[in-house]
C-alpha cells in the first residue's frame, strides 16, 4: 500500500513508539507525591518544555489535551463573548458554537480582511474571540495570519488558531495568536494527544472538570504514553525534508495537467495537492485508488467513512462539477518518487478508462 493521505493522519514515528513503549513500562500517578509519581510527572514537564522550545513558548502555556479538537473546543466553547470563525475551518472549530459569526472567504478559502473588519466593527461585545486555522487540512492553503492580527488588534480581539496542519510544515509565529491548537497524531505521535497554548491573561473556561492537572485548565490524569509520543514526534520533525516533499507534490502537478490542479497561485503546505479527475466522482476515485494499493482522500470524510460535501470547497466557491470529482493527495516526509510515480500510472489509467467509456 502506498499511503499518500498525511493530512488525515500521519504514520507513527519510529521515536514516538519506542516513547510510548517505555512510558507504558512506567507507572505512578504524575499527581502523586511519591518517587514514582515524581518520576513520571518530571517526563510529562520534559515533554512540556521540549513542546514549548520547539514553539518558542514558555511552558506554562504548553496545555497537554486528548488532541486538536479538544484544544480547539477548550478555546470557543464556553468563551464569554463574540465568537468569528472562517467558513474553512475544521468542524471543531466551525460548529462549536451555534452563535458564531462565519467570516466567509476568497477562491483560495483566505479569510476575507474585509468581512472580518466590518463583523468586528459592528460587535458590541468587549470580548471578541477570532478563530483562524493555520493551514487548511482540504486544501494545504496557509493563512495570512498576520493581516487577521493587524485586524484582530485594532477591534481588541483575541486570536486562536488551529494550527495542526501546518506545524512541522510551515514556519509559525507564535506570537501572531493569543491561543494555538496542535495535534500529535498529524505529526507522527500517537492518536489521542494534542495541546492548546493558551495565554494566561484571558478567560478560559474549563471543558474538563473534576481535577486540578494541567494547572486547572484540564482535569483528568495525563496521558503519559500520549505526551512522551508527542514530544519524540516533535524533536524528530525538525529533521523533515518537506522541500523534497514539495518537489514530489509539484511534480504530481505537473504530470496530471495544470487545469486539474484546484489549488494554485497562493502559498501552500509543502505537501498537500488537490486533483480533479473531469467526470469521475471523488467516491469513486477514492476507491479505484484504494483497489490500485493507493490511500488518499476526498476532501473530508466524516466519521462514518462516508464522503460528504466539503464545506471548505464549497466556501471558496469551487464549481460542483469540479467539486465532486477531486481528490486530496497528502505527502509526508518519508513519500518517495515511487509512490508519487505509482500514483500517476494510476491516475492516468483511470483517466483515460474514463475517456474511453464517455
Ligand atoms: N483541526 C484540523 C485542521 C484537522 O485537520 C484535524 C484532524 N482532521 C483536527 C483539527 C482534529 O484533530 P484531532 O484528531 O487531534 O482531534
Amino acid at each position: 500500500m502506498i499511503y499518500l493521505d498525511y493530512n488525515a493522519t500521519a504514520p507513527l514515528r519510529d521515536c514516538a513508539r519506542e516513547a510510548a513503549t517505555q512510558a507504558m513500562c512506567l507507572y505512578g500517578n504524575p499527581s502523586s507525591v511519591h518517587g514514582f509519581g515524581r518520576l513520571v510527572r518530571q517526563k510529562i514537564e520534559a515533554a512540556r518544555k521540549t513542546i514549548a522550545d520547539i514553539l518558542d513558548v514558555e511552558s506554562r502555556r504548553v496545555i497537554f489535551t486528548s488532541g486538536a479538537t479538544e484544544a480547539n473546543n477548550m478555546a470557543l466553547r464556553f468563551f464569554p463573548g463574540d465568537v468569528f470563525v472562517g467558513s474553512t475551518e475544521h468542524d471543531s472549530v466551525r460548529v462549536v458554537r451555534d452563535d458564531a459569526c462565519i467570516i466567509a472567504c476568497d477562491i483560495h478559502g483566505l479569510m476575507s480582511c474585509t468581512s472580518l473588519e466590518n463583523h468586528l466593527k459592528a460587535s458590541t461585545s468587549s470580548l471578541k474571540l477570532v478563530s483562524y486555522m493555520a493551514a487548511n487540512n482540504e486544501t494545504g492553503v496557509i493563512s495570512d495570519l498576520e493581516s487577521v492580527q493587524e485586524i484582530c488588534m485594532r477591534y481588541g480581539a483575541i486570536l486562536h488558531s488551529d494550527m495542526s496542519q501546518a506545524f512541522g510544515r510551515t514556519a509559525l509565529d507564535m506570537k501572531k495568536v493569543h491561543m494555538a491548537s496542535f495535534s500529535g497524531h498529524k505529526i507522527g505521535a500517537l492518536t489521542g494527544v494534542g495541546c492548546l497554548i493558551v495565554d494566561e491573561k484571558l478567560p478560559l473556561f474549563q471543558l474538563m472538570q473534576g481535577g486540578g492537572q494541567e494547572r486547572s485548565y484540564r482535569a483528568g490524569t495525563e496521558n503519559l504514553s500520549g505526551i512522551l509520543s508527542f514530544a519524540a514526534a516533535a524533536s524528530d520533525m525538525q529533521n523533515d525534508d518537506w522541500t523534497s516533499t514539495s518537489q514530489k507534490r509539484d511534480w504530481i502537478e505537473a504530470q496530471v495537467g495544470a487545469e486539474n490542479v484546484m489549488i494554485r497561485d497562493v502559498a501552500r503546505l509543502p505537501n498537500t495537492a488537490l486533483i480533479r479527475m473531469s467526470g469521475v466522482k471523488n467516491e469513486t476515485q477514492v476507491m479505484n485508488f484504494d483497489l490500485a494499493g493507493i490511500a488518499l482522500s476526498a476532501g473530508s470524510a466524516c466519521s462514518s467513512g462516508k464522503i460528504k460535501t466539503s464545506h471548505v470547497l464549497q466556501a471558496m466557491n469551487i464549481p460542483e462539477a469540479d467539486m465532486s470529482c477531486t481528490v486530496r493527495v497528502s505527502l509526508g516526509p518519508l513519500s518517495s518518487q515511487e509512490d508519487v510515480s505509482c500514483f500517476v500510472h494510476v491516475w492516468r489509467e483511470m483517466t483515460n478508462k474514463q475517456q474511453i467509456n464517455s
